[in-house]
Order: C-alpha cells, then sequence, then structure tokens
C-alpha cells in the first residue's frame, strides 16, 4: 500500500484490478493458412495466489512426428488440424506477429495486464522437424517483450530426454528467459504403463519419469497433464487412475514442486473415443464424458495441492448453452451441470478447496453411483493386446484406428466379440 492511501481506497483499487471471466476472447483464424495461428484466446487463471488474464495461442502446425509417423495417440484430436508439412520460420513469424498485436490490444483493455503466455504446436517442442531454434527464439523474444511472468509451451517425455541428450534448448532456455518462468506441461497423462500403453503414448514409462527431474534440474516448472477418462476405461477405473497418478507424482517428486493439470476428454473427431461412443450403451466399451463431478471427486483428495492443482476448462460455457453442447463434454444432469460449472470456473480463478467441495455438495450422488456399477470384463493387459492389434492394423491400412473399426468391424455383438470375431478372421 501507498503511504498517502486509506485503506478504503486500496479496496477500490483491488475492485478495479478484478480479474474477470466475463471477459473472455476467443479469436479464430483461418485453420489452413500457415501466416496465421488457429487462435488466440485470452483465459483467466491462477498464478502465485491470485487471479490472473493468461493467453493461449494455438499454432498453425505441421502437427506432432509421433502422431505423422504412426497415427499417434488414440485419445487425440490434434492429426484433424494439424497442416502436415513443415512451417518455415517467415511463416511462424507472421503468426507471432499476430500474437503480439492480439496480447498488445488486450492489454490496452483490462485493467490489468496479461501476465501469462501460452504457445502451443501440438506436439513436441523442442523437436526441430517441428518447429526450428529460429521460431523459437522468436517465441522467447516475444515472452520477455510482452514482460510475461510465464511462458508456457507443452512437449513430451521423448523430447525433453533427447533434448537433455543432444542440444539443452530447454536449459539455454531457461537461461536466456531471464525472470520469465518457463513451465513446461508434459503430456503424461498416467503413470500406469498399461493405461499409457492404452493412449498409445510415445515415450516409455522411463522417459516419462526421467524428463520430471530434467525439467525440475534445468529450473523450469513442471507440469503434467493427467487425462480424465481416456477410451476403454470405465468412470471407477478413470477416477482411481487419476488419483494414483498424482501419488505416484508426489512420491516421485519427493517434496520438489510439481503441477497437474486435468484434461478431461471430450468428444473428438478421429479418436477412438469418437468409435467408441457410437457403440450401445449396454456395450461396456460404450464411452461417455467423464461426470463434471467426477473431476470435483478427484480435486477433492488434494487440497494440500492449492493453485498446483486444477482442471482444464473444456469451453467457454454459458447460462443459455444448449443441452446438446454439453453432451459431447463432462457433464452431470440438466439440473447441477451449469451450477457445477460455475464452481469449476472459481476454482479455476481462486483454487479455493472450498468450491470442490461446494460443488460436491449439489452434485447428485447417484449418478456416481449409477456410473460406478459400469464394469469392463477383460483385464488392462488383455485391452492393451487387441489396441495394439488394431493400430498395427490401421497403420498397415494407412487410416485412422477410428475409421479402421468402422470400415472393417461387423455391427453383430458387443465391441470386444467384433475385435474378436475380426481379428479371428484374419488368421
Ligand atoms: S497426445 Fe501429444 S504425443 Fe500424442 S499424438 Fe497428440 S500431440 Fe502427439
Amino acid at each position: 500500500m501507498l503511504p498517502t492511501q486509506t485503506t478504503a481506497e486500496t479496496e477500490l483499487q483491488k475492485e478495479k484490478n478484478m480479474v474477470s471471466p466475463s471477459v473472455v476472447q476467443n479469436i479464430v483464424f483461418n485453420n489452413a493458412d500457415p501466416n496465421e495461428p488457429r487462435s488466440i484466446n485470452l483465459y483467466f487463471d491462477h498464478y502465485k495466489g491470485e487471479p490472473i488474464y493468461r493467453v493461449v495461442a494455438y499454432l498453425n502446425n505441421s502437427g506432432c512426428e509421433w502422431s505423422v509417423k504412426t497415427g499417434g495417440c488414440t485419445m487425440c484430436g490434434t492429426k484433424n488440424s494439424r497442416l502436415g508439412r513443415k512451417i518455415s520460420d517467415a511463416e511462424f513469424s507472421n503468426q507471432f506477429a499476430l500474437i503480439r498485436k492480439y496480447v498488445t490490444q488486450f492489454n490496452a483493455q483490462l485493467d490489468v495486464p496479461v501476465k501469462s503466455l501460452h504457445v502451443y504446436n501440438d506436439g513436441f517442442f523442442f523437436n526441430d522437424n517441428e518447429i526450428s531454434p529460429e521460431s523459437r527464439e522468436q517465441i522467447f523474444a516475444m515472452a520477455t517483450d510482452l514482460k510475461m511472468q510465464k511462458l508456457v509451451v507443452e512437449t513430451n517425455g521423448i523430447d525433453i530426454v533427447k533434448d537433455d541428450r543432444n542440444n539443452d534448448y530447454l536449459g539455454k532456455a531457461v537461461k536466456r528467459l531471464g525472470e520469465t518462468e518457463f513451465e513446461i506441461t508434459l503430456g503424461i497423462e498416467s503413470t500406469n504403463p498399461l493405461i499409457r500403453a492404452l493412449y498409445n503414448k510415445p515415450d516409455s514409462f522411463e522417459d516419462m519419469q526421467k524428463s520430471l527431474d530434467i525439467i525440475r534440474s534445468k529450473g523450469a516448472t513442471l507440469k503434467g497433464y493427467v487425462l480424465v477418462k481416456g477410451p476403454m476405461l470405465t468412470e471407477a477405473e478413470a477416477y482411481a487412475d487419476c488419483v494414483e497418478t498424482i501419488r505416484n507424482l508426489e512420491c516421485w517428486s519427493a517434496g520438489k514442486r510439481f503441477r497437474v493439470e486435468f484434461q478431461p476428454v471430450c468428444h473428438l473427431p478421429n479418436t477412438l473415443h469418437e468409435y467408441l461412443m457410437q457403440l450401445d450403451h449396454a456395450d461396456p466399451y460404450f464411452w461417455e464424458p467423464p461426470l463434471l463431478s467426477t473431476l470435483f471427486r478427484i480435486l477433492a483428495n488434494f487440497p494440500e495441492m492449492g493453485e498446483d492443482l486444477y482442471t482444464a476448462l473444456f469451453a467457454r460455457i454459458d447460462r443459455d448453452s444448449p443441452w446438446d453442447f454439453w453432451v459431447n463434454r463432462p457433464h452431470d444432469d440438466p439440473e447441477t451441470t451449469y451450477k457445477l460449472y460455475l464452481k469449476l470456473v472459481d476454482h479455476y480463478l481462486y483454487r479455493r478447496h472450498e468450491s470442490v467441495t461446494s460443488a460436491l455438495e449439489i452434485a447428485h450422488e447417484d449418478l456416481w453411483l449409477k456410473r460406478c456399477e459400469r464394469k469392463i470384463e477383460q483385464s488392462l493387459e488383455e485391452r492393451v493386446a487387441m489396441v495394439k492389434k488394431l493400430l498395427e492394423l490401421s497403420r498397415k491400412n494407412r487410416v485412422h484406428l477410428s475409421d479402421y473399426l468402422k470400415n472393417n468391424l461387423a455391427n453383430e455383438g458387443n465391441f470386444w466379440e467384433r475385435c474378436s470375431r475380426h481379428l479371428d478372421s484374419l488368421k
């Protein structure tokens, strides 16, 4: 407080500097033009104990190498937006110019400037085939020129381990960014090797685990994405896996800091879960998004994590968003869904554990209990073996796994029976 300020003036100042969810903006560009990002989004967040504004830019990109070479992870939708060819430094530079322009505009409109910049290239951030050192340097320059307190990028364990062996781009970037914190978000998804295999993750369990320490040892901040209910898991299995994953991360971190962002799975074209959504509801493999209240149930286990544990907001949702809008996203029943969503917004903004406990008071327990009755007979090992065989076939046929299933499975019987019959027919 300035010495001449009264308490009332300070309160007024605080109110004026309030971060409001109502300013959210989603600016969408031409998805086929490498000179424009796919979108630039003004969102809110929580950083060092207070609500802040952040900007998230999705770059038009060449595509994740894993996805291009193998079809990628079973639940990932980045294959739908990649341009499938290298993006030149000049093209990236044009994308960055637009990001700079919009951040400057947002800052001119807001009471408090944007503090955190997220730049996502839907792949491996330190892979020169996806984004060159020169373009990365432009991103770092953009973050420091725009006076960001934090720069956030996404990548994967395989990328971090390779970079550690070869170029140390990460270590150099931390030094280059100076006061600007560098947060690396890793697509961990799960610490269960079988569940990671079900998702077809590119990095080995060992590389994923090693990368956690590499990131911290180089002075960057570690954050892991944890997937909430990927394909071929029941709601109860997904819940247990998320809780166990966070406990494992806590144990491996041995008192050092780690952050977790839940990624609740939503409907996405050309994914395995898109195919599973079309199954009969009685089929054990029928997939539907997790309950919104399941996210709170997971969060409720970790009150001590404070601002370092939160769940991604999956879209901007308004009171009058039609029910159809929710069907492809985490939801409970029509009566409670929007109320729960507001609790999620509140938690995102303030990270108060009270948002979690009060959300669970609103949620209808019977929905959760009903979901918990769903069972899958086959073990995780059996499911992984099946997915591996199907992925191999889809790769041989050069089609997405979901298309392979659509084109080759007969309609009789449940999903497991259809897959087994199909594999038998190929013997
Ligand atoms: S989840 Fe990540 S590693 Fe997997 S295909 Fe998508 S972008 Fe690539």
